[in-house]
């Protein structure tokens, strides 16, 4: 638990936050650490301050954080508590706190009751001393950016670490991710579960590359049924540790369509309907943790159950866009696992559509590519439906070789080097276009999309 700074501290310290961020949003550059930086220098602890009394949702993992918080936020606000959510992306120590001093007085108090963060796997443990969260919710874990973080071991390390410093904080975990449901075993932290109690449809190849052995024994598991890549009903035959029952169970999956998807959900002791308003196989895990988290924040489970019929995505994370009526819907992908769950649920419309898949290897994605071995683009080059594959972004010949290896044909291709010029070839599509980049492409291509549809910047 940190000390607050003086009130003489404070007030510098917010005060060149916000100017910093002020003159920075002139000049058309959102989400950006800085102001964060600059007020750190002022009060080292003025997240202390900042976040002093509210109740605080951190969300972390590999993938889904942003529409995790997305969805609890939009939870939150729908039974009408007001609630601070860390839009700009900006997951490390300092953007969060520019975020959390942005959202505070001059003074330093907090202006809501409520906030929800998303939280780098690798931030974790600086910021939690801090910020005292009530709830820490950890999504899954992927390999990701391996230059980065030097493997999954080492990431689930990273956020154990951040857990053992706040021993007060409810875990939600997701039941059915054998790495990050084992952070239960070692921590003394309450814990509100998550899952799917039965197999989804086709999901891809099962990869289970990352699941990792058996925490007791070191044995292998065996799954008795699999919802997509490491992630379903684990055991270990040899010593019989498996997959704790979920608070928050998803019974049955109904029905998917490129609108949302409909479930049936055990809460509570009640079995019920309910829909949601993203679709894909992955975001009815974060609806299922975004339930569980305003569970474990001690509010009714029913203000996020109702909610989730009416959840705008975040950008880029399936977010829809209308070029000349067309349909264009924007999926972020930056590891195997998250590619592969966008394969499948651009496979699995059964409507024709062209693709396009842009990779970048700056700092923000990680500069090894070579996770794009890993990502089964055969499943995608092998769909009828799809009509035409648009390769961009820095690394598009690399793309480009991989997707003809994955038995993509010339005809069917084209490199692209210019954003504007490509979102005007797909106003002519006429059909659906799902946008597939990686982290920086997606800003750049987001741009371009934003400029001809009028889509807001990400910040705003
Ligand atoms: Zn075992």
């Amino acid at each position: 638990m940190m000390k607050k700074p003086n009130t003489a501290q404070t007030i510098l310290s917010v005060a060149s936050c916000k100017m910093t961020r002020a003159i920075l949003r002139k000049t058309g550059r959102g989400g950006t650490a800085i102001p964060g930086i600059v007020a750190m220098k002022a009060a080292k602890n003025i997240l202390a301050a900042v976040s002093e009394g509210m109740e605080i949702v951190v969300v972390t993992g590999t993938n889904g954080k942003t529409t995790s918080c997305n969805m609890i936020e939009h939870a939150l606000t729908s039974g009408g508590h007001e609630c601070l959510l860390n839009k700009s992306g900006a997951n490390m120590l300092h953007g969060m706190a520019a975020d959390l001093i942005a959202a505070a007085d001059w003074l330093g108090k907090p202006q809501y009751p409520y906030a929800v963060l998303e939280c780098d796997e690798a931030a974790l443990k600086l910021v939690v001393p801090y910020i005292r969260p009530k709830v820490i919710v950890v999504t899954n874990l992927f390999s990701d950016q391996v230059d980065r973080y030097g493997g999954v071991q080492n990431v689930l390390q990273e956020i154990r670490t951040g857990v053992e410093r706040s021993p007060e904080s409810v875990l939600v975990l997701n039941a059915d991710e054998p790495l990050s449901a084992s952070l239960a075993r070692s921590t003394p932290n309450k814990v509100v579960w998550y899952g799917l109690e039965a197999s989804v449809g086709t999901q891809g190849n099962v990869d289970l590359a990352d699941a990792g052995a058996c925490p007791e024994c070191g044995g292998e598991y065996a799954y008795d049924y699999h919802t997509y890549a490491h992630l379903g009903g684990f055991r270990c035959p040899r010593c019989g540790y498996r997959r704790k029952d979920p608070d928050v169970a998803v019974i049955s999956v109904d029905k998917k369509g490129t609108d949302g998807s409909t479930i049936h959900l055990q809460c509570d002791g009640v079995i019920q309907k309910v829909r949601i308003s993203l679709p894909a196989v992955y975001n009815i895990y974060n609806a299922a943790a975004a339930i569980a988290a305003t569970k474990a924040l001690g509010l009714p489970a029913q203000e996020a159950i109702d909610s989730l019929s009416s959840v705008q995505s975040s950008f880029g994370r399936l977010e829809t866009f209308s070029l000349n009526g067309n349909r264009v819907q924007m999926i972020l992908v930056k590891n195997p696992a998250g590619c592969n769950q966008a394969f499948s649920y651009v496979t699995g419309t059964g409507e024709d559509y062209s693709a396009v898949l842009c990779l970048n290897n700056r700092t923000g994605d990680g500069h090894d590519i070579s996770w794009i071995e890993s990502a089964d683009y055969e499943k995608l080059c092998a769909d009828p439906h799809l009509k035409k594959i648009y390769a961009a972004g820095d690394c598009r010949e690399e793309l480009y070789a991989r997707l003809r290896k994955a038995g993509a044909s010339e005809e069917r291709m084209e490199r692209v080097s210019d954003y504007h010029a490509l979102v005007e070839q797909l106003k002519e599509e006429g059909h659906p276009v799902f946008l597939l980049p990686n982290y920086t492409s997606m800003m750049e291509l987001r741009q371009a999309m934003t400029q001809a549809t009028g889509n807001r910047e990400f910040w705003e």
